[in-house]
């Protein structure tokens, strides 16, 4: 899943950000997933365009103050700056700069946490 996104941005790079509707469409999503943000947003041309997105009526702030970190609209200039202050947005930052989540991660931790439990209970048994 990796690498195929890798291959995927590249794809997306050529394009997808040559045009503005489709950069639109996008920003359309309402939620962003983590990985998302971490290997597509945070590009810097991406970021750029995400900080200085054109007014949108239907936005907070008409989508002038965008956290891209947090894929987030806020209503002004001292709402976003006063976002960054929080620990909402300092522990959103620590999470992305862990490398992308993996299917494998999420299995491999899966297992460990059974293992674990297993072994509470037979030795409490
Ligand atoms: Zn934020």
């Amino acid at each position: 899943m990796f690498q195929q996104s890798e291959a995927f941005l590249d794809i997306v790079d050529e394009h997808e950000y040559d045009h503005p509707r489709c950069l639109g469409r996008m920003l359309l999503a309402r939620t962003r997933d983590l990985d998302q943000i971490q290997l597509h947003d945070l590009r810097p041309a991406i970021r750029a365009a995400l900080e200085h997105q054109p007014l949108d009526s239907e936005k907070p702030g008409l989508a002038q103050h965008y956290c891209v970190e947090c894929a987030r609209y806020f209503e002004s200039d001292v709402a976003l700056r006063s976002h960054w202050r929080t620990k909402l947005h300092k522990r959103r930052l620590k999470r992305l700069q862990e490398p992308a989540y993996t299917i494998e991660e999420a299995e491999r931790a899966a297992g460990l946490g059974r293992e674990l439990r297993t072994s509470t209970v037979s030795t409490a048994a």
